[in-house]
């Protein structure tokens, strides 16, 4: 399955994939740290960080979060990101259609390379650059359903939906009610 259970301490593997420069460190930072630095650095190759979570009834879940940048460059590495993820969360920037493509790219590498129960879901982030969208909501939305991926639109600037988002993917995951 998708999460190794030690009756009542969940592990998940989640990958972030897109181009680079849509936020996908950020939005890491975001849920992990509470934070938002926008002077943080590229991120080369891929980071881990870790989270976890009391559930009720003493259960935990942890995450291990893969935030991967250069993929542009090795794409041939991505495969050892995402081999075993339970879920994959594919990043565009909602002011740049190029990232939107790309991240079209990653959906169908996923879905021919990823494992068959693999949480797929989108996410247009910059949300609180809403002056300077280029991606519809309404455009992404129907990709992401005829993909069967979940999709948010989410802020690491303001936290807009960030919560929301690992909060879909981990319930899917893992099956249990917040
Ligand atoms: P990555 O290459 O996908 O990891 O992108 P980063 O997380 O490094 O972010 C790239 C740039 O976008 C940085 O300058 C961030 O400050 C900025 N950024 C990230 N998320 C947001 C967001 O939600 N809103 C805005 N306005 N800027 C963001
Ligand atoms: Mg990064």
């Amino acid at each position: 399955g998708n999460s190794d259970t030690d009756s009542k301490n969940f592990r998940v593997k989640l990958v972030l994939l897109g181009d680079s420069g849509v936020g996908k460190s950020c939005i890491v930072l975001r849920f992990v740290r509470g934070q938002f630095d926008p002077t943080s650095k590229v991120t080369v190759g891929a980071s881990f960080l870790s989270q976890t979570l009391a559930l009720e009834d003493s259960a935990t879940v942890k995450f291990e979060i893969w935030d991967t940048a250069g993929q542009e460059r090795y794409a041939a590495l991505a495969p050892l990101y995402y081999r075993g993820a339970g879920a994959a969360i594919v990043v565009y920037d909602i002011t740049s259609p190029e990232s939107f493509n790309k991240a079209q790219y990653w959906v169908k590498e996923l879905q021919k390379h990823g494992g068959p129960d693999m949480i797929l879901a989108l996410v247009g982030n910059k949300a609180d650059l809403h002056e300077n969208r280029t991606v519809s909501s309404q455009e992404a939305q129907g990709y992401a359903e005829r993909n069967n991926m979940f999709f948010i639109e989410t802020s690491a600037k303001t936290a807009d939906n960030i919560n929301q988002l690992f909060e879909v993917c981990i319930r899917s995951l893992v099956r249990i009610d917040f």
